[in-house]
């Protein structure tokens, strides 16, 4: 399963930036052309985080929208699907916003 791996490597990278650290909340931005399923990240979450410094931290996901910029006419406009067609008819389009998988936050409790 892809996205247990993705959550797997967020939670590590979390724990090496910050190993002593109770995290309360991690915000991720998952872009909607991504291809990650967030329901997925939000359901690996929580086993993937046992026994770390995570354990117990909320999960807040942005999912910013796909946003496109054609070649051809250089018009940009939006689309959530990356068989994206411009309104001039070109497919010659190059993704400008959509495709992150991003740690955007990290709340840390303050020292017991
Ligand atoms: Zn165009």
């Amino acid at each position: 399963m892809h996205e247990l791996a993705i959550t797997e490597s967020i939670v590590e990278s979390v724990t090496q930036r910050l190993p002593d650290a109770r995290v309360v909340c991690v915000r991720l931005a998952i872009g909607r052309l991504s291809g990650v399923s967030v329901p997925s990240v939000e359901f690996c979450f929580g086993p993937a985080t046992e026994d770390t410094g995570l354990a117990g931290a909320r999960l807040v996901v942005d999912e910013p929208a796909g946003r496109m910029r054609c070649r051809a006419c250089a018009a940009e406009f939006a689309s959530d699907d990356l068989f994206a067609v411009c309104d001039c008819g070109s497919m010659d389009v190059d993704v400008i916003a959509g495709q992150e998988l991003l740690i955007r936050a990290v709340e840390v409790r303050g020292h017991v």
